[in-house]
């Protein structure tokens, strides 16, 4: 957990970066730098070396500056199999399918609910609020569930990165690290929720991980890889 000051140079940090991020990723995508990451064409299982640009799309994304909620224009790449014309998106590892929040926000408040005890949804709130500008509307605490509901659903994701871990480093205690993580009691009613919020703490575990061995993050291009599952 991060409290105080640290708390809010990490997180200034973070999210100066992140907008640097998506302009960063917009500039490539208009310069035509962007390479092909998706699996093969779930349609017809061309291979993805031979698809084509379609058109580059615009996006808004969502992230917090200074607890207000700040949307940010960025652009993804659409490609197109050439033999069945089905299009698919590319995403850049900030972003993930279908949200509108960039993914370091996502994680950040999700860690905050999975890592600590003691955290509740209110709680977690109070001390990070985060309100839109000109509105008294405030990120609720159902978007945070869903969040969790979202990253605790990349078991595809998990088990693969998993395989690479032990593929690399057969000595890793990867297996037993996943197997000690639990969930209090007070955090669930039902044990399909437990399952979620266990495979969010596997997440951020296998995470951390993954990055020290490979030097790389799971997103993007091991999660695309596994299509986001
Ligand atoms: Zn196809």
């Amino acid at each position: 957990m991060y409290t105080g000051t640290t708390a809010k140079i990490k997180r200034f940090y973070e999210l100066s970066t992140i907008t640097d991020q998506i302009n960063e990723y917009a500039q490539r995508v208009r310069a035509g730098q962007i390479e092909c990451n998706l699996p093969p064409c779930s349609r017809c299982k061309q291979g993805s070396d031979s698809f084509k640009r379609h058109e580059a799309r615009q996006r808004i994304f969502y992230t917090l500056i200074e607890q207000i909620i700040t949307k940010i224009f960025g652009l993804l790449v659409r490609w197109r199999c050439p033999i069945c014309g089905k299009i698919f998106t590319g995403y850049p590892g900030f972003i993930l399918p279908y949200k509108r929040y960039v993914l370091p926000t996502i994680m950040e408040y999700s860690s905050q609910y999975t890592e600590n005890e003691q955290s509740t949804y209110r709680n977690i709130l109070q001390k990070n609020p985060a309100g839109y500008q000109k509105s008294e509307q405030q990120l609720d605490h159902s978007t945070i569930h869903r969040w969790i509901t979202s990253l605790g659903s990349l078991t595809q994701i998990i088990r693969k990165a998993q395989d690479l871990i032990l593929q690399a480093k057969p000595e890793s205690t990867i297996c037993r690290d996943l197997a000690a993580l639990s969930i209090p009691s007070k955090k669930y009613r039902k044990k399909q929720r437990a399952r979620v919020l266990l495979g969010v703490r596997q997440l951020f575990s296998i995470e951390g991980l993954y990055g020290l061995i490979f030097k790389a993050s799971i997103f993007p291009n091991l999660a695309t890889a596994c299509s986001f599952g």
